[in-house]
């Protein structure tokens, strides 16, 4: 079993979804490393039990660390459930955050039935490393 570090993400109005998700696959995802922001991160642990790396609240710029994380090649999956219905303080962080998992191609589920796609994945125990892009072309572009 290959160990991930699964990043797990929610807004205000969707944390209640993703309690239910984690506790339906607690035993999945005890197996994993759990990084939040952090009031996700709070509520996970007091609610599931799990332990769980907390970063600063999204809004205070947990958003932003997260998204340092991936660009370190240290978060292998975001499950970020946003809130499509309610405008977010940190608008910028959050479309930053989305920027990034797409860039690094890190497999991403912005709602419950993604999550349980990716969860249910044969690939989700495995070694799967994403195909990076070198970014050359852009790096050497002629200015
Ligand atoms: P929070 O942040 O877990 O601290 O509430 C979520 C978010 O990024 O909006």
């Amino acid at each position: 079993m290959y160990r991930k570090n699964l990043a797990l993400v929610a807004h205000d109005n969707r944390k209640k979804d993703l309690i239910e998700w984690v506790k339906f696959n607690r035993d999945r995802l005890s197996k994993h490393k759990l990084i939040c922001t952090g009031t996700t991160g709070h509520m996970v642990e007091e609610m599931t039990g799990l332990s769980v790396k907390t970063l600063k609240s999204g809004p205070l710029g947990g958003d932003q660390q997260m998204g340092a994380l991936i660009v370190e090649g240290k978060i292998d999956m975001l499950i970020f459930f946003w809130d499509p219905m309610q405008p977010q303080p940190h608008d910028v962080d959050v479309k930053a955050l989305l920027r990034i998992s797409s860039l690094y191609n890190i497999p991403t589920a912005c709602n419950r039935s993604t999550a349980d796609f990716i969860i249910s994945s044969i690939l989700f125990e495995s070694s799967y490393v994403p195909i990076r892009e070198s970014f050359d072309d852009y790096l050497n572009r002629n200015l």
